[in-house]
C-alpha cells in the first residue's frame, strides 16, 4: 500500500524517489486534466515537484504551480481546479517528503480515490499524450493572498490589540500566518518565520518539547498568546498568556466549547474531556479524511483531532491551521486563554505503541477482540481497532496508519484506573503478539 491516511510519505531517495513521483504525476494526470500544485519549504521539493509536474504534462494535464503554500492554502485553491497536489511531509523531519491529494471542496482524497491512483501507479496503465496535446504550464501567484483574504472575511472578533508570538518553524506558514495576524490588529512577534527546509530551529511537529522557545518568548514579551504550526500548517498549537503550552486535548476541547454548537466530529482516540462541552460527539476512524467525510454526512460545524488538526467545514474541508489561528484570536481578544484552560478538566490519559508488522495488525486486533469479548466487556466498538467503553473510562487499540505499530490508549477520570487499564491492555497486546 503506497497511500496511508495522509497520502504518500517517506524518506527522500529511499521511499520517495523522482521515479515514483513521475508515476504519481502520470497517474493523477490520467484522471484529472487541470491540476494545481503547491510545495512546503522542504529542500527536496524542487526534485519531487518537477518530477510530478513532468508526469502530469506528459499525459496531457495542465499544471498550475502555486509555489510555497501551506497545505490548507493549496486545498482552498483547489476549488478552481480538478485536483490539488501538495508536496509536503507535514510534521515529519527534514529528510522526509510526501504527496497529498485534494478535491475541489478542499477534502483530502478518500481511500477509494487513493486506491484508484495507486492502481494506475502499479499497472502503469496510462496513455502518453501526442506532442500537440502535452499539458500546458502556468504559475499561479494568488493562492496565498486568496486564502488569507477569504479567512479575513470570516473574522467575527473585535479590533482590540493583542500581542502574539508566532512560531512558523521555518515551514510554509511563514508567508501567511504572521501577515494574517497583523490584519487582525495583532502586534506580531515572529519566531522562525524565514523559510528553511532544513528546519534548523526546531522539528516541524508542534509538540510541547519542540516549542520551548515559543513558551519563553511569550513570557519574555509578555504576550497574550503564542501560535505554532507544523511544516505545512494543517496543524496549530498554542501557548497561553502565562507561557504555558496548551495540551492538544485541551485545545480541541476549547475549540469545541466555542465553535462546536452542540455537535462535533472527532477521532476515536480523542479524550472524553470534550464530552463535557458538547452534547453530541461523533467519533470516527483516526485520520483527517475520515473527519471531513463525517462532517459532510453529519452537518456538524466543527471537527478536529487531538494532533492539532481542526476542520471548519463551512470554510475548508482540509484541516486549516491558518483559519484555526484566526478562530483562536477571536477567543483570545475577549478572554485570557490561561483562565479558559484552567476551567477545562484534566483526565489522566496514557498512550503507548508496540511494534507489529503491517500484515499482522488485523489478525492481532481480531484475536484481542475475541479475548476481550470473553472477558465479558460489553461496550466494544470497532470503528477503528477496538474501543472498550467503561463508566468514566475507556481503552483503545488500533493499527497505526503510518507505521508498523499498534497504538493503544487508556483514559479515566482518576489516575489509578487509567494506569490499571493501560497496563492491562498493554499486557494483553503483548500476550497476543507472542
Ligand atoms: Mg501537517
Amino acid at each position: 500500500m503506497l497511500f496511508g491516511s495522509s497520502g504518500i510519505r517517506g524518506i527522500i531517495n529511499k521511499e520517495i524517489t523522482n521515479n515514483l513521483a513521475i508515476l504519481i504525476g502520470k497517474s493523477i494526470g490520467s484522471l484529472y486534466k487541470k491540476v494545481i500544485i503547491g510545495v512546503d519549504t522542504r529542500t527536496s521539493n524542487q526534485m519531487i515537484y518537477n518530477a510530478v509536474k513532468s508526469g502530469l504534462l506528459s499525459v496531457g494535464a495542465d499544471v498550475y504551480f502555486a509555489m510555497i503554500t501551506t497545505t490548507p492554502t493549496l486545498a482552498y485553491a483547489t476549488r478552481n481546479f480538478k485536483c490539488g497536489v501538495m508536496i509536503t511531509a507535514s510534521h515529519n523531519t527534514a529528510e522526509y517528503n510526501g504527496i497529498k491529494l485534494f478535491n475541489k471542496d478542499g477534502s483530502g482524497f478518500s481511500e477509494e480515490q487513493n486506491y484508484e491512483i495507486e492502481k494506475l501507479i502499479l499497472t502503469k496503465n496510462f496513455k502518453l499524450a501526442e506532442w500537440k496535446s502535452i499539458g500546458k504550464f502556468f504559475n499561479y501567484h494568488n493562492a496565498v493572498e486568496e486564502h488569507k483574504n477569504a479567512i479575513l472575511k470570516f473574522y467575527r472578533g473585535s479590533e482590540k490589540k493583542l500581542n502574539v508570538v508566532v512560531d512558523c518553524g521555518n515551514g510554509a506558514s511563514c508567508n501567511i500566518t504572521p501577515y494574517l495576524l497583523k490584519e487582525l490588529n495583532c502586534k506580531v512577534i515572529s519566531l522562525n518565520c524565514n523559510e528553511d527546509g532544513n528546519f534548523p530551529a526546531r522539528d516541524p511537529e508542534p509538540i510541547k518539547e519542540n516549542l520551548k522557545l515559543l513558551c519563553k518568548a511569550v513570557k519574555t514579551f509578555n504576550a497574550d498568546l503564542g501560535i505554532a504550526h507544523d511544516g505545512d500548517a494543517d496543524r496549530i498549537a498554542i501557548v497561553d498568556d502565562e507561557g504555558e503550552f496548551v495540551s492538544n486535548d485541551k485545545l480541541l476541547a476549547l475549540l469545541c466549547k466555542f465553535y462546536g454548537k452542540g455537535k462535533v466530529v472527532v477521532p476515536i482516540d480523542t479524550s472524553m474531556i470534550i464530552d463535557c462541552f458538547v452534547k453530541k460527539v461523533i467519533r470516527t476512524k483516526v485520520g483527517d479524511i475520515f473527519i471531513s467525510q463525517e462532517l459532510k454526512n453529519s452537518n456538524a460545524e466543527f471537527g478536529g483531532e487531538p494532533s492539532g488538526t481542526f476542520i471548519f467545514p463551512y470554510f475548508n474541508y482540509c484541516p486549516d491551521g491558518v483559519f484555526s489561528a484566526m478562530k483562536v484570536i477571536e477567543i483570545a481578544k475577549e478572554n485570557k486563554i490561561s483562565e479558559l484552560i484552567k476551567g477545562i478538566p484534566e483526565y489522566p490519559i496514557f498512550r503507548g505503541k508496540l511494534n507489529c508488522a503491517d500484515k499482522k495488525k488485523k489478525e492481532t486486533i481480531e484475536k484481542l477482540k475475541r479475548k476481550l469479548s470473553k472477558l465479558n466487556y460489553k461496550n466494544i466498538s470497532d470503528i477503528d481497532g477496538i474501543r472498550v467503553e467503561f463508566k468514566d473510562a475507556w481503552i483503545l487499540v488500533r493499527a497505526s496508519g503510518t507505521e508498523p505499530k499498534l497504538r493503544y490508549t487508556a483514559e479515566a477520570k482518576d489516575e489509578k484506573t487509567a494506569k490499571e487499564l493501560f497496563e492491562f491492555i498493554e499486557k494483553e497486546i503483548k500476550k497476543t503478539l507472542k
